[in-house]
């Protein structure tokens, strides 16, 4: 296959074309290095560069202010599901967890192994279609923080803003929405993301903390999995992922540059969205939602057509017009469209044209 499709895959997922083309260009001269960026020092000056830029992207992105510390780690977010519990409750504190999907749940499952975790709030119940109002919370207000993914990427419910959670650290899993809205950093005691949906490539994760809660690290913890030994070291403590840092500077220089920063990202993202629940309320009974309206994601649309034939065809049909991997998780059924940043305009477009003749045609 010659032609890029519109690709809706949840991750890794899209990246915008500017950047694909840059990394084409670069690719056997960085320039400045007379080396591809595969083949250059973790501690050369243009690495170091690379890495202090991505930094300084996101800094201003998300106005990061300085009292946070921002690190490029490898292992994913499964890797922070345990890192977050073995640096910010030591000594058998109790950690709050919010479970609102399928990765809230695994995060919980996790920091398990690691020492007491309470559920504040789950959805399971209703198969992870809604998340908590205020009064729902069963919140410790001795917790050592309370973990909670504010866009559940199988399920696709989002929270438009963050609990409250008074003096308890919020620690938040953004891996699948990270950048896609401005935030306030302010709010969190930790907040971390994987990059292979908004940001990047696999192969980075992105974690910003609250430089007070680096305190909390044991120096007897295993030296890669201490936040505050990274955090010393500027993330070149080991050799990081110098390809994925350098892609992700890319991205970050798109949305500045391009973009115009996360203001004008996010109104694209609820213009994208908007038109894909504006077809699902158009047909409610052959399309139905997951998500319950109140908590729909602006990055992952899920729903589910009357039958698993149906289901199949539409998929099927969706090839033919160039949109791929709209297949949803297993334990969702049917259909999901990923519409991350870097997915554009025309293809949500396109994937809304064929949903309404879709219907109109099977209904
Ligand atoms: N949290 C969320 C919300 C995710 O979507 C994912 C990946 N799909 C993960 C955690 C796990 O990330 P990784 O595969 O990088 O460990």
């Amino acid at each position: 296959m010659s032609e890029r499709t519109f690709n809706f895959s949840a991750g890794p997922a899209a990246l915008p074309v500017p950047v694909l083309e840059k990394i084409r260009d670069e690719m056997l001269v960085l320039p400045g290095a007379g080396a591809s960026i595969l083949e250059i020092s973790h501690r050369s000056k243009p690495f170091e560069a690379i890495i202090a830029a991505a930094e300084a992207n996101l800094r201003s992105l998300l106005s990061i202010p300085d009292e946070y510390a921002v690190l490029f780690l490898q292992g994913g977010s499964r890797l922070q599901f345990s890192m977050i519990p073995m640096n910010l409750a030591p000594g058998g504190a109790s950690a709050d967890y919010l479970i609102t999907g399928t990765w809230g749940k695994s995060a919980l499952d996790e920091a398990k192994k690691i020492g007491p975790a309470r559920v504040a709030y789950s959805s399971a119940e209703s198969n992870f279609d809604r998340l908590p109002t205020p009064d729902q919370l069963d919140l410790d207000p001795n917790a050592a923080y309370l973990h909670y993914t504010c866009n559940e990427t199988i399920q696709g419910v989002q929270f438009a803003t963050e609990p409250k959670t008074g003096d308890v650290p919020l620690v938040c899993d953004a891996s699948s929405d990270f950048l896609h809205r401005p935030l306030t950093i302010g709010h969190y005691g930790l907040l971390y993301a994987c990059a292979q949906k908004n940001a990047g490539p696999a192969g980075v994760t992105v974690v910003i903390i609250d430089k007070k809660l680096l305190e909390r690290s044991a120096d007897n913890l295993p030296g890669y999995l201490n936040y505050k030994i990274h955090a010393d070291n500027d993330s070149l403590w080991n050799t990081p992922p110098t390809f994925a840092i350098y892609v992700l500077k890319l991205v970050t220089d798109w949305l500045k540059d391009d973009i115009g920063g996360l203001d004008k990202m996010y109104q694209q993202n609820k213009t994208k969205a908007e038109m894909l629940y504006e077809v699902l309320d158009a047909y409610p009974a052959f399309y139905q939602g997951h998500a319950q309206p109140a908590c729909r994601s602006l990055m992952n649309v899920t729903f589910r057509l009357p039958s698993d034939d149906l289901t199949a065809k539409f998929l099927a049909e969706a090839k033919e017009h160039n949109l791929a991997d709209l297949k949803g998780h297993r334990s969702v059924g049917g259909i999901r469209a990923s519409i991350y940043n870097a997915m554009p305009v025309e293809g949500v477009v396109t994937l809304r044209n064929f949903m309404d003749k879709f219907a109109n045609a099977n209904a």
